[in-house]
């Protein structure tokens, strides 16, 4: 009964890591078990830490220039 269950389970697309208000702690490995803050302007307030796999419905999809500037800015802090 459970192997049922688990295999209707699936990630849906919009959820945070892919959601351009995502800050995860670390951009350049970032993936749905990732945490994260959420910056969104309405939502900053709450200080929210969220994961990538995390959703809610006020989500704009990341571009991919945002996902490269976000990586290079973390690449940059490392050296
Ligand atoms: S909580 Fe909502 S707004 Fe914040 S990162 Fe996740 S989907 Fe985006």
């Amino acid at each position: 009964m459970a192997d049922t269950l688990w295999k209707r389970v699936t990630w849906q697309s919009e959820n945070c890591l892919a959601c351009k208000w995502f800050r995860p702690a670390d951009p350049i490995n970032a993936d749905i078990l990732t945490n994260g803050r959420c910056v969104h302007p309405e939502l900053l307030k709450f200080n929210l830490i969220v994961s990538g796999r995390d959703w809610c419905n006020v989500f704009e999809e990341v571009s991919q220039k945002q996902i490269d500037a976000m990586q290079a800015k973390a690449m940059q802090a490392e050296e």
